[in-house]
């Protein structure tokens, strides 16, 4: 039987999934990241009907990553017609690590979805074409959603990246050399590892993503950032790539459109009903947050919740 969702429900599963800290491991290519203790442990959920819940360290700020990639996909959608997008970039999943530069050179500079680093990197290249100010409109679109206007990036995690982003301006370089690059590719790794640097809690999180749930809506603006069917697609994208290489154990275990970043955290939808952020730093060998995936699938389990 379906349990309630309430506090003392989501106290529960993270103490019921507080022993698999130690199994993980938290990223250390990002140096700044691997200073996070592996302890830190959080959730939170807010509905369409607008209760909020939370348990742990959900208020907490921590780097949100790759989670950023579906924000930055959000603001594409709005800006750029539907055929504009999918010719730059893919929507099947990859089967291959996020940083991977295998397929890339495979497929002639075309990212298989916009939810791995090339994807995401095509993404913020077509933003940086439409928007005048692509990193300052990013923190106007989140502090509003979240309803928090002094939501910034971490400078020290977006100069550590810039310092080791090797990987990241080689996949650049590819995509320009096929021609699918438009802009500076320092200024745009520059906005892309800002995004990633952005610094939220679960309970923001859980907030800003609320509209993905919402058909397109967030619960306290009159306009809808996207469409139902924008929101819907979305949502299906998450499903097949938000997880990387683990998309297929993340359906099969939690049943919900989720993505992940480094930074342990997660961020899952019930469409029609609610958003769940999840943070705990240690990583599976994905990279998607090991306690963090265990704890959205207790949860689905106990409230009997599933997209399948
Ligand atoms: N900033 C990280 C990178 O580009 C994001 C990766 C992730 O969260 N999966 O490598």
């Amino acid at each position: 039987m379906p349990v309630v969702l309430n506090n003392p429900l989501l106290e529960d599963i993270l103490t019921q999934i507080r022993p698999l800290i130690g199994r993980g491991k938290v990223a250390d290519y990002i140096p700044v990241l691997a200073e996070i203790p592996g302890n830190k442990l959080g959730i939170a959920v807010c509905t369409v009907e607008g209760e909020v819940f939370s348990a742990g360290d959900a208020t907490e700020r921590f780097s949100i990553q790759s989670i950023s990639k579906v924000l930055s996909l959000t603001l594409a959608m709005a800006r750029y017609e539907e055929h504009e997008i999918w010719q730059r970039v893919g929507k099947e999943p990859s089967g291959q690590p996020f940083n991977s530069l295998l397929q890339l050179e495979l497929e002639q500079g075309k990212p298989r979805n916009p939810f791995i680093n090339a994807g995401a990197l095509v993404v913020c290249d077509m933003l940086q074409t439409r928007l005048s100010a692509p990193k300052q409109r990013m923190l106007e679109v989140v502090r509003m959603l979240a309803e928090q206007p002094d939501l910034g990036y971490d400078a020290r995690v977006a100069k550590s990246e810039l310092e080791h982003s090797a990987r990241n301006a080689a996949i650049a370089w590819l995509m320009k050399s096929f021609g699918n690059f438009d802009n500076d590719v320092m200024t745009v790794l520059h906005n892309y590892f800002h995004y990633c640097a952005l610094k939220m809690s679960c309970a923001e999180l859980a907030k800003t993503f609320l509209f993905l749930a919402n058909q397109g809506r967030a619960l306290h603006l009159d306009e809808p950032i996207i469409t139902a069917l924008q929101a819907r697609q979305i949502n299906a994208l998450m499903v097949t790539s938000g997880m990387y290489d683990g998309a297929g154990e993340f359906a099969y275990r939690v049943g919900m459109p989720g993505k992940s970043g480094v930074g342990g955290g997660i961020i899952a939808v019930v469409p029609q009903e609610m958003s769940i952020a999840v943070w705990c730093p240690e990583l599976d060998s994905s990279g998607n947050s090991l306690a963090g995936t265990a704890a959205l699938e207790i949860l689905a389990q106990r409230i009997g919740r599933s997209i399948f």
